[in-house]
Parts: C-alpha cells; structure tokens; sequence
C-alpha cells in the first residue's frame, strides 16, 4: 500500500553529524519528514486538490499517510490528516496512536484537531498557519485546550515557507482558470 523505510538507519552517522544537539536533530528530522509530506501535497494538486499533505510517523516509520482528497471521493472528510490516521490504525491494528508524530503541510483544521486529539497521537508538526480555518493555534486552539483530556504538542512553520508558496500558487492558478473559463463563456 506504501512504502515503509526507517530514515533512522541512515541519518546519523553517514551523514557526519555525530555530537549534534538533540535539537538540531529533531529539527532535521522534522524537514525530512515535512518534505515527504510534502510530496504528497502534490498529489493531491495533480488529481485537482486543495494541495495538502499528511504523514504519521511512529519510531521513525511511517504508518500512514494521505492527501487531501475531498472532491475525488466525494467526501468532505477526507482531508490529508484524515486519511493518514485511517491508514495508521489500520497499520497498528489499534484506535489509539500513542506516542506518534503528525506532520502535514498546513495547520489542522477544528474536525483534523478534534480527530487528533481522539487518536491520542502525541506531537503535531505542521508547514504552513491556516488563518481563516486553522485549529492548532490561528483560530483557535484545539490541540493545548486544558478542558479536553489530551494534549498534543505542537510545531509550527517547519518548511513553511515552501509548504505556504505551493497553496497560493495552487490558489493563484485555480483563480486563473475560472476568470478564464468565464471570458471563455461571455
Ligand atoms: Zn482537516
């Protein structure tokens, strides 16, 4: 269904990076991861999407991963970070994702929070903020809320430069194509 790889085997030491901080690490690991996420923003641009990518990454492997996809099935939750923690579950045979790390390349929206806070995942790491619909912070704050029973730690702006730059660019060109499909009819 997707390919499984532990980019824990390879990162340390082939790379030279031996008495790096645990910071640094964490913040290279979390770009790497990011990019991948971002790989699969651009399916979802080439199947017409809002372009978004989500991965669930558990001892440096990945257990699931989605794009948004909400035109294609015809369905409004299938939003990247959705898809992804679909596929988890299945992956760990469980309903709870303990002590697992989301990435995705634009902040959750309220349902994407609400989900993570069910799966019990433990970090969110996310590229681009969502002012108009964003729930880990912009809009409010789901994820670090004291009156639910769990509480997800939580990244922002890794990538995000990249991860904000392919939605306005994907935005830009789709208000490209329906002034032109409107010329097309007058
Ligand atoms: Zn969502």
């Amino acid at each position: 269904m997707f390919n499984t790889f532990r980019h824990s085997d390879y990162n340390i030491d082939q790379l030279g990076v031996k008495g790096a901080t645990m910071e640094s690490e964490v913040e290279r690991d979390d770009q790497y991861w990011m990019q991948q996420a971002l790989l699969l923003a651009d399916k979802a641009e080439q199947q017409g999407e809002i372009p978004v990518g989500a991965i669930l990454v558990k001892d440096g492997e990945i257990i699931g991963q989605g794009w948004n996809q909400s035109i294609s099935l015809n369905d409004p939750s299938a939003h990247a970070e959705m898809l992804a923690i679909r596929q988890a579950g299945q992956t760990v045979h469980n309903y709870r994702l303990i002590d697992t790390t989301l990435y995705v390349t634009l902040e959750p929206c309220p349902m994407c929070a609400g989900l993570l806070v069910h799966s019990r995942i433990k970090r969110l790491v996310y590229g681009a903020s969502d002012y108009k619909t964003g729930a880990a912070g912009s809009i409010m704050n789901l994820l670090e809320h004291p009156g639910l029973n769990h509480q997800i730690e939580v990244t922002a702006g890794v990538l995000e430069e990249k991860c904000s730059s392919n939605l306005s660019l994907f935005f830009k060109t789709r208000r490209a194509q329906k002034k032109a499909a409107r010329l097309k009819v007058d």
